[in-house]
């Protein structure tokens, strides 16, 4: 029989891995998917569609790609791991053997993190921090907002999934209350006293809507807020307030059953190998993506593509003999100001032993030309193209 692999997940990570292991493997392996959704939602561009960018269909991704690329789909959760047995126990009751295993589950949410709030005020007050129908709720909630209202933008400490994406939603949320309701207000409610491309992100938000936009860090009271779903209140420094749609976005952990395969550390994240994405207590357990603590590269999808090529590469010649290269990963992430008024973050990264560490950086400079930050959108297209072909085949 040939070796097995098990993939946990069908985001950017797991789907990326599979579909690299089956492919490129020209049989050799026997992979298999595990996800529960028979679509994936990006929440890549996600913020654009709430902007009226993009609609919502052009986020929608199915498994396809991977089915013809070899890929065996299970479409339903994992419920259990034990690395001793190497085996993983299904929703459906199956359980897998794998000679390898990936999991790349993405993140959950830190229960108790905003005070007031719990994954069941997500109807009312939603994060929309994982794409579906949270983005889709959130979107009617900005379009149906009286006219003068308050959007309040709760953000999340480090680290979180895309370090630039609460910033580009407000942008973008922006752009539409400008048209539809310009005497709206948005109030961003920070625990972090700077967060990615602030200078960008201010200059924009100074020129394209101004007055509109007020940021709290935590020297303001942003900090440690609490939020009254039943009363659509938030509270900063013991005051409460009225608002009309608020996004309260948690900290974050790794995808629960990263925690349940007992491979999380105190912080939540699973501590990974930087030569090859195989986690710190278990080498034929491979994590990759946001799940993953690896040091300087941000949780994007961007990220979570890369570490699933370098995690793939490693597993086949494992398993096959295969040549393994030398890891290298590379992250950009774009951002949309305002319409064409695009900006970007990114690196290159090669590992040392205790971490995946940044090489060379670049990033976008305020008081660009109009014509620069055009091509910057217009290369964010492109990008969004080319990976998901790239993910999902
Ligand atoms: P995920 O994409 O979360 O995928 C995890 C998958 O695992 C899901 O399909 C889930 O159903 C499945 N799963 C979880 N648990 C189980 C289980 N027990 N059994 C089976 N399946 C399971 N990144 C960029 O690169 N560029 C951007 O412009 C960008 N913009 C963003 C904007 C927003 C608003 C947000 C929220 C994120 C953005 N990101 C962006 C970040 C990007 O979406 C994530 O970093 C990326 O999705 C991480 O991929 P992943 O595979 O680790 O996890």
């Amino acid at each position: 029989t040939k070796p097995r692999v098990v993939v946990i997940g069908g985001g950017p990570g797991g789907a990326t891995c599979a579909r690299y292991l089956a492919k490129d493997s020209g049989g050799a392996l026997d992979v298999t998917l595990v996800e529960p959704n028979a679509r994936y939602t990006t929440c890549f561009f996600s913020n654009l569609y709430l902007g009226g960018f993009r609609d919502f269909d052009s986020l929608v991704h199915g498994y396809d790609g991977l089915a013809a690329a070899g890929v065996t789909i299970a479409a339903t959760t994992a419920e259990g791991v034990d690395r001793d047995t190497r085996r993983v126990t299904l929703g459906s009751g199956d359980v897998l053997e794998y000679d390898r295993l990936v999991i790349s589950p993405g993140i959950d949410f830190r229960d108790g993190s905003v005070p007031g709030w719990s994954l069941a005020n997500a109807e009312v007050m939603p994060h929309a921090w994982k794409a579906g129908p949270q983005t889709k709720l959130l979107k009617s909630m900005v379009e149906s907002m009286r006219q003068g209202g308050t959007f309040c933008m709760v953000a999340p400490p480090n680290p979180y999934r895309c370090p630039p994406g609460p910033y580009e939603r407000v942008s973008m949320i922006a752009h539409l209350l400008t048209q539809t309701n310009p005497t709206a207000r948005i109030l961003i409610l920070d625990p972090k006293d700077k967060y990615s491309k602030q200078a960008l992100f201010e200059e924009g938000w100074q020129t394209h809507y101004p007055g509109m936009i007020e940021w709290l860090g935590p020297d303001m009271g942003g900090g440690a807020v609490e939020v009254r779903p039943a009363t659509m209140e938030v509270v900063i420094d013991g005051e409460a307030e009225k608002v009309d749609v608020c996004n309260v976005i948690p900290a974050q952990i790794a995808g629960r059953i990263a925690e349940i395969a007992g491979l999380c550390d105190e912080t939540g994240w699973v501590p990974v190998d930087p030569l090859s994405m195989a986690s710190r207590v278990d080498a034929g357990v491979f994590v990759v993506g946001d799940a993953s603590a690896q040091g300087d590269m941000p949780k994007s999808a961007f990220s979570a593509n890369s570490q699933a090529k370098v995690a793939a590469m490693k597993i086949r010649g494992e398993l096959t003999g295969s040549r393994v290269f030398p890891a290298k990963y590379t992250n950009t992430c774009w951002s949309l100001i305002a319409p064409k008024d695009g900006v970007k973050v990114g690196a290159s990264y090669e590992p040392t032993p205790e971490k995946i560490a940044s090489v060379e950086s670049f990033i976008s400079q305020p008081g660009e030309p109009a014509e620069l930050r055009r091509a910057t959108y217009e290369e964010s297209l492109g990008w969004y193209q080319g990976i998901t072909a790239d993910i999902f085949g």
